[in-house]
């Protein structure tokens, strides 16, 4: 089975996964992929190969003869996107893509176009997999899973290739943020790995945000504004003052790249109590608690200006920066650009305005840079990945396996 076959079975697999649920995995359809992922790896000869109790599929392939470099993992969630249905997924491939728009479903008038997606034009002459216009496609994540499997699969019947360990790992929930919550890295038993879970052929990241939460709440008092003078104190004023005293550009909308933000992401309020709830990111560690120490002190500000116990805060912190995990090993980096190159592709190597289940990972002991999938347009009807760059990606990991040696 080539890697299209592989992946045109696995979107046929509804593995929507569910924020509101709380049963492991969310959903049930995860573990019916799952148990198929198992099924196949031991069909390949993966003899301990295995899906457990909370959905997470593990399979080791044993080294090539002589090698004793550590063991590498190889990770795909298995899981899509809650902003649109992975359910009776109805893929097909566009041969020879001609640069134009794509008529995804005639009847709904929906088109891909390359207006509006400039990354089609970098696909012309290749055959592109896409949607019917009515769910997403699932390229996110299973053209990872499917690249995972074709190398398996040649790993298996070609013993005598160079490679260290590779220890494969599937995850349910990534999507929700929970993908690496119950993974065992004792029995995954690797030193370092790497998720293959990102865009555009070529694409390398090992750097995401540092990120906090920040919940900012406000105290006024109330009294008839007829006679509220010296007496009234809005906490709704207030909570708009505090916002001001923010720095103004440094929000999502006026930044990218490595630039950080304060993200206002909810208020709510009424003269007695309001609450501004912000999303804080940076690259930048130094920066970042320079961010979180800004805020609070404006809040300090508040309370000096308007008596203590106006304004409180509470921060918590979400994730961090892989990159200060990744850089105690930079053969990950130079080895993924390195295997690029020798597959005959540019690498692209740009920071994750996010977080991914890497970073997590990575600050649990597995250093994890994120590789491309061949994917685009991930979470919505547009998603399309090109079988030709789900091919090169094959041969990348190949190649990458073998630098591991
Ligand atoms: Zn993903």
């Amino acid at each position: 089975m080539n890697v299209t076959e592989r992946f045109l079975n696995y979107v046929s697999f509804d593995t929507q996964s569910d924020s509101s649920s709380s049963q492991v995995p969310s959903t049930p359809g995860q573990l019916t992929l799952a148990a198929c992922l198992a099924r196949e790896l031991k069909d390949m000869g993966i003899e301990d190969a295995c899906q457990d109790q909370y959905g997470c599929v593990y399979g080791h392939i044993p080294p090539s003869r002589g090698c004793t470099r550590p063991g590498l993992a190889l990770i795909a969630h298995m899981d899509t996107a809650m902003d649109m249905s992975g359910a009776n997924v109805h893929p097909r491939i566009v041969k020879n893509y001609d640069g134009g728009p794509i008529v995804l479903n005639q009847e709904k008038s929906i088109v891909t176009s390359p207006k509006d997606f400039p990354s089609l034009q970098a696909h012309i002459g290749q055959d592109l997999i896409v949607t019917d216009g009515t769910t997403l496609l699932g390229a996110d994540d299973k053209a990872g899973v499917a690249e995972i499997m074709s190398l398996a699969e040649f790993l298996m019947s070609n013993p005598d290739f160079p490679h260290p360990p590779v220890c494969i790992l599937f995850t349910p929930d990534e999507e929700i943020g929970r993908g690496s919550d119950h993974v065992d890295l004792e029995k995954l038993g690797a030193a370092y790995g790497y998720t293959i879970d990102g865009g555009i052929l070529g694409e390398l990241s090992y750097e995401n945000f540092n990120a906090a939460a920040a919940q900012v709440t406000f105290h006024g008092v109330t009294a008839h504004p007829g006679y509220a003078r010296g007496v009234l104190k809005s906490a709704m004023l207030i909570a708009m003052e505090y916002q001001s005293l923010l720095p103004v550009y440094q929000s999502p909308a006026c930044t990218q790249d490595r630039e950080g933000f304060f993200h206002l992401d909810h208020m709510e309020g009424t003269t007695e109590t309001a609450v501004l709830k912000y999303l804080i990111r940076d690259h930048d560690h130094t920066l970042f608690a320079e961010r979180k120490q800004l805020m609070e002190n404006c809040v300090q500000f508040l309370n000096c200006k308007y008596g203590p116990g106006t304004a409180e805060i509470a921060i918590t912190d979400n994730y961090q920066n892989m990159y200060e995990k990744v850089r105690e090993h930079p053969e990950l980096i130079q080895w993924a650009v390195k295997a690029m190159e020798l597959t005959g592709i540019t690498p692209v190597i740009t920071p994750i305005r996010g977080g991914t289940d890497g970073a997590r990972l990575s600050f649990a002991g597995l250093p994890c840079p994120n590789l491309c999938t061949g994917g685009q347009n991930g979470h919505g009807r547009h998603e399309y990945v090109s079988c030709q760059s789900m091919e090169k990606i094959t041969e990348l990991l190949k190649n990458l396996v073998k630098l591991f040696a």
